[in-house]
């Protein structure tokens, strides 16, 4: 199979949206008047960012919902994607599954791949995706103010939770594993959440690194800092359980911590997976507290749990208070790729 015959079968479908699409030199795109141009690239890399024998079809799903999370974090309207591929060889079972997840997920969106670049090389994945937003209703990370409520969407800390299990670090049970499974493997980008929150959240971000990393870039580009409750942090009940020292699904010698006998290190595991867990793909998002009542509103019309978690509070920084008020030792770390 030709570089083309590949192009050709795996990674070209209709555009109607685009003036031009997969073929030419470049694509073509118009956005529609009143809108600008909202553009960014993730890249998904092999043995950093997934394993080797990663099932395609999830691969293919994911590579594109990474993209989709942070056009849902700017308020924008995901349109065109463009992919960047270096295949170690041209196995065709793999490119079918990988493009049936990838195309999967576009379609639910309405987006159309309108270009790319396919080298030999080690496995690695990157899209560049275009969205349109309009310029005044873009949700940028600079916006939050004191005094604004803080938000997140959906559940924390399953995609680590997850991971963990994979990596051998703890070891759940089959149905605590399927429960937290899909977090990890098909995240669910918050789009919807992202166009309904324009004109609403004064500042947004997704949690790709964790909360506490991401929300930190908030706080740096607002200037601005944070008051979080943790007992108000929304988790899974599988997660919850692991919160909780009595019912902790491992002792401490299985989670490496031997002389750990009342699970409570076990705990600042779990409580870690919440706050700095990566790969999310929740929305993190500052409201003003006069608009508190438009959320529930929000979270019922997009069936999606929407949680205030804390304040926004003038100086820098973020503290986490436990159930009686203390703040929480906690270590604010998300992935750095260079740390
Ligand atoms: P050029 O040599 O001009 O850069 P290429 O030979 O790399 O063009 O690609 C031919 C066409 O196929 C271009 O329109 C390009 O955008 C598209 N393309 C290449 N790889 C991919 C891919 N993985 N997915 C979608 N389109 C792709
Ligand atoms: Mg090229």
């Amino acid at each position: 199979m030709s570089e083309f015959d590949l192009i050709r079968r795996f990674f070209t479908r209709d555009t109607p949206h685009a003036i031009l699409g997969v073929g030419d030199d470049a694509a073509l795109l118009q956005v529609s008047v009143g809108n600008v141009l909202a553009v960014s690239s993730d890249m998904l890399v092999c043995g950093t960012h997934f394993l080797p024998d990663a099932d395609p079809f999830l691969l293919g799903h994911k590579t594109l919902a990474v993209n989709l999370s942070d056009m849902a974090a700017m308020g924008a309207a995901p349109r065109w994607a463009v992919l960047a591929i270096a295949l170690p060889e041209a196995d065709e079972a793999w490119l079918a599954q990988f493009s049936a997840g990838f195309f999967a997920l576009a379609q639910q969106h309405d987006v159309e791949l309108v270009g790319g670049d396919t080298t030999r090389g080690p496995l690695n994945l990157c899209v560049t995706i275009f969205g349109e937003v309009p310029a005044q209703q873009a949700l940028r990370r600079s916006g939050a103010q004191v005094g604004d409520e803080i938000w997140v969407s959906g559940c924390l800390g399953d995609a680590a939770l997850a991971l963990a299990h994979l990596q051998g670090r703890i070891a759940l049970s089959a149905a605590e594993l399927a429960a937290c499974l899909p977090a990890l493997h098909r995240p669910q980008p918050r789009v919807a959440l992202g166009l309904a929150l324009r004109g609403i959240a004064s500042s947004a971000i997704d949690i790709s690194d964790g909360l506490l990393a991401d929300l930190g870039h908030i706080l740096e580009a607002s200037q601005v800092g944070a008051q979080l409750d943790f007992a108000a942090l929304p988790v899974s009940p599988v997660l919850r359980a692991c919160l909780t020292p009595p019912s902790l699904p491992l002792s401490g010698e299985e989670l490496g911590f031997p002389h750990d006998k009342g699970g409570l290190r076990g705990v600042k595991l779990f409580q870690q997976f919440v706050l700095s867990g990566g790969d999310d793909y929740e929305l993190c998002f500052t409201v003003s507290a006069a608009r508190h009542a438009e959320l529930a509103d929000i979270a019922a019309r997009h069936n999606l749990p929407l949680t205030c978690i804390g304040k926004i509070v003038a100086g820098r920084g973020c503290i986490v208070h436990d159930a009686s008020g203390n703040p929480l030792n906690v270590e604010a770390c998300g992935y750095d790729h260079f740390r």
